[in-house]
């Protein structure tokens, strides 16, 4: 069943998408080659307590009841999501996504951002940028009266004209006291299909996009999720509220762009 959220609930959420987004400028302000994701993690978690929040990803289950063991998912490079923050230095030229959610107040914040480690390759680049773009694509269609389809429609076809791979098996969410909640929200679709969005509805919307074929797999580590042709991928998100004739985008990179100055992609 999707919950409908209230206008004052709708502020809760802004409040926890907003420390995110706190948070991930905070990652940001690290982001160079040497540092590792295991750096970013501490600074992150820390960040997330001292402003009264509890990091979500934390301790949350695998299909196998394996609890995630970090704060953030830190993916480098050809990885795509769930990548688990370690002590492997960040190189020039890799690029790297950070998901991080939060709870406060008894409501979830979930946002994610593709960076760049020092110079990267214009192909790289365009993948970054292109992402980001089809993110606020599908956030267009995120609005009272369109349907689910319509959000995934604009997502696909505006990767595909790059030839960019569009991840079928991990999706968006529906988002609210729980960090997922239904409706599951694709980023692929037909327009004009699905199921009809109404204003109280609150969603994340994530395109995870590889560079060529979209094809993945589970690492090793049970969490992990890597492109099996090793091509880069990767992953924005934003939390938005359904809103009538525009959507409420409660997440934001404001924060973060402002720490990345004239590097914004
Ligand atoms: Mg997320
Ligand atoms: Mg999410």
């Amino acid at each position: 069943m999707i919950i409908l959220k209230t206008d004052d609930e709708i502020e809760l959420l802004r409040q926890s998408n907003l420390l995110v987004g706190k948070t991930l400028a905070e990652v940001a302000k690290l982001i160079q080659p040497g540092v590792t994701t295991r750096q970013l993690d501490k600074v992150a978690e820390q960040f997330i307590r001292d402003n009264g929040a509890i990091p979500t990803f934390k301790g949350f289950p695998n299909p196998y009841g394996e609890p995630f063991p970090a704060a953030i998912c830190t993916s480098v490079n050809s990885q795509v999501v769930h990548g688990i923050p370690n002590d492997i230095p960040l190189e020039e030229g890799d690029i790297v996504s950070v998901d991080c959610g939060t709870l406060m107040n008894g409501f979830c914040g979930d946002s994610a951002y593709t960076f760049c480690v020092g110079e990267v390759s214009p192909e790289h680049r365009q993948l970054l940028r292109v992402t980001k773009e089809s993110l606020y694509k599908g956030i267009e269609n995120a609005v009272h009266g369109k349907r689910l389809g319509d959000i995934g429609f604009a997502i696909q076809s505006h990767c595909e004209q790059f030839k960019y791979g569009v991840v079928r098996e991990f999706v968006g969410h529906g988002i609210g006291k729980e960090m997922h909640e239904p409706p599951a929200v694709p980023n692929y679709g037909k327009r004009g299909t699905g199921i009809m969005l109404k204003k109280g509805m609150c969603i994340a919307i994530e395109p995870m996009i590889t560079q060529a074929d979209r094809k993945i797999f589970l690492e090793n580590d049970g969490w992990s999720i890597r492109t099996r042709d090793n091509g880069f991928a990767a992953h924005f998100e934003h939390t938005v509220a359904i809103g009538l004739g525009k959507a409420d985008i409660l997440s934001s990179f404001e924060f973060i762009e402002q720490v990345l100055g004239d590097k914004v992609i």
